[in-house]
């Protein structure tokens, strides 16, 4: 017998009219691309976005056409996600670190009809565009005032292409299972892969972002969206946030320590999300002003990599500000787990909070997660085993665009992350490492992202990647490759005495290299593939003594 309750589609365009009837008047803030500070509401994105939404029609762009953006965070974008996804058409928001010819590959493997493009990246698109087949047309996202000159072919400027229309329009209503927005993965080997999001798995993330034990976002909430929107639909925030209203603050292009910084205080910033390195940004910059106060920052919210202990700690006892670790993927909408403290570790010194927190969190309602050995037996909840991770869900992706990878999942749907961890009998689940970048020593695995935590511990070190390199006698060996903060003072013996009583014996790298900088990918991950490549033939003095 099936229930008689209302089929009501899930479309993101809800989201934006809810948010315009009931928190019409909150803030949405952007540091803009031209400079100052600019101020809107959702009233006024709901508004913009129908304009958007008019104007996209009189360009000809068809339903479940891809629209493209090359932008940074700003309340332009933002009118992007709405107007696009709410006419029934595609945003596929491009990530600008790729490579040029990523770029290129991914715009004619989507076959975009329209980019939107923010000045920064006019250039880049200048030398790409006449490799863009199936691009239409190109628009500025910037006023009259500041159209720059540019050989790109049928070019537009944002503000004028809206100010030509009417804000009239009732967003159309169609089956909430049609594609919402496309987000290439990284891709750090082969081609960029399209994740394609409905409107139903995007409203459904939006709850699971608002919920009181996942971001627990609310209407009185400032949030500072420094994870790119462009990267996995920056964790779902725009949409969440839009769900329960909270006040949106946008950093634009200036992601440096001191922008940040002033953006966190001004505008009394409740939460905030990003990847580790943006924070250690932030932290370069408090190391020079260590009277510097936050008063409302209450929650972090750091993934895309592990967050390290001493990162959760100084925002623990600079700001009193509480880190929420969490693990996803693009693949996953993105969240997967969310690191939150359970009733019991309340009263807990907060020495012992820590060892939870720098877990990734426990899976969150409607996410499944279990961990398999490689035959595909799942392996206990007991904190020890680690094994591959696989997860399921409606916010996770069943294949990739075009089919590209064949059949991603196992006959019961399980997808498989990549990722190596354990899950423990509280269901907090860590990351152990990539299955690619993990250290085969001996017969035995040592993770190469908890060594890299602890490195970051200690004071004279900004950044630390481990990886396995050759070994005669034990595979692999770990490597440490530390950058030193400036002005910071450490040799390769000081930083293996330091490691020495926080891991096992057997974990200690066996050399240490100091390097001006290391190498990231698009989304701010350590490139280790890059890094392997480059320490291939590195002789550890180990080996010597071991071939001896
Ligand atoms: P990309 O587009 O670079 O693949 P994703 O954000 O999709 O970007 O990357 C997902 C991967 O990032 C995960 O599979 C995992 O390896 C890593 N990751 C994400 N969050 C964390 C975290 N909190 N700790 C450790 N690794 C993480």
């Amino acid at each position: 017998m099936r229930g008689l309750m209302q089929e009501t589609p899930l479309l993101i365009s809800s989201l934006i009219e809810y948010s315009a009837t009931y928190h019409g008047d909150t803030e949405i803030v952007s540091r803009t691309i031209e400079g100052p500070i600019h101020r809107t509401n959702y009233r006024e994105v709901n508004r913009r976005s129908k304009r958007l939404a008019n104007a996209l029609t009189t360009l000809g762009v068809q339903f479940g056409d891809r629209v493209a953006t090359l932008a940074w965070n700003s309340y332009r974008h933002l009118e992007l996600y709405y107007a696009v996804s709410g006419l029934g058409l595609v945003l596929h928001t491009i990530n600008p670190r790729l490579f040029p010819e990523q770029i290129d590959y991914i715009v004619n493997h989507a076959e975009d009809r329209y980019i939107f493009v923010d000045l920064t990246f006019v250039p880049l698109l200048e030398g790409l565009k006449d490799k863009l087949k199936s691009v239409k047309g190109f628009v500025v996202m910037t006023d009259e005032a500041h159209m720059p000159k540019t050989s790109l072919p049928n070019v537009q400027c944002y503000e004028t292409l809206l100010g030509a229309q009417s804000d009239q329009l009732t967003w159309p209503v169609f089956d909430e299972n049609t594609a919402s927005s496309l987000c290439y993965t990284s891709g750090t080997t082969g081609n960029p892969k399209g994740v394609l999001y409905s409107h139903r798995s995007t409203v459904l993330h939006s709850f699971g972002v608002c919920m009181a034990d996942t971001f627990g976002i609310n209407s009185g909430d400032s949030i500072l969206v420094i994870v790119p929107l462009f990267h996995a639909n920056a964790w779902g925030i725009p949409y969440g946030a839009a769900m329960c209203g909270a006040k949106l603050v946008f950093p634009g292009m200036a992601m440096d320590g001191k922008s940040v910084f002033e953006l966190l205080r001004d505008e009394g910033v409740t939460v905030t999300a990003g990847v580790p390195t943006v924070w250690l940004m932030l932290f370069q910059y408090l190391d020079q002003h260590k009277d510097a106060k936050l008063s409302k920052l209450a929650r972090v919210v750091i993934g895309g990599s592990a967050a390290p202990r001493a990162m959760i700690q100084r925002f623990h006892d600079q700001f009193g500000a509480r880190t929420m670790h969490a693990w996803g993927m693009t693949e996953m909408s993105p969240i997967g787990t969310i690191g939150n403290l359970l009733p019991k570790h309340l009263d807990r010194p907060f020495d012992e909070q820590l060892e939870v927190q720098v877990k990734q969190g426990r899976g969150v309602y409607g996410v499944d997660l279990k961990i398999t050995d490689d035959e595909g037996r799942e392996l206990p909840r007991d904190g020890k085993a680690f094994g591959n991770l696989l997860v399921r869900g409606p916010w996770i992706t069943s294949g990739y665009f075009r089919n590209d990878g064949g059949q991603i999942l196992d006959p019961d749907n399980w997808f498989d992350t990549g990722d190596v961890a354990t899950l423990d009998p509280d269901g907090y689940m860590q990351i152990t490492d990539r299955s690619k970048d993990v250290i085969k020593s001996g017969g035995e695995w040592i993770s190469s992202i908890d060594l890299e935590n602890e490195a970051v511990g200690h004071p004279a070190v900004q950044e630390a990647a481990v990886i396995g390199v050759p070994h005669p006698k034990w595979q692999e060996r770990p490597l440490l490759v530390v950058v030193k903060k400036k002005g910071g003072e450490v040799s390769r013996a000081d930083l293996l005495a330091y490691l020495a009583p926080r891991i096992a014996k057997w974990w200690l790298p066996d050399d240490v290299v100091f390097v001006d900088e290391l190498p990231h990918t698009a989304t701010g991950k350590l490139l280790k593939t890059k890094l392997r490549e480059r320490f291939r033939d590195y002789k550890l003095p180990s080996a010597s003594d071991a071939a001896e």
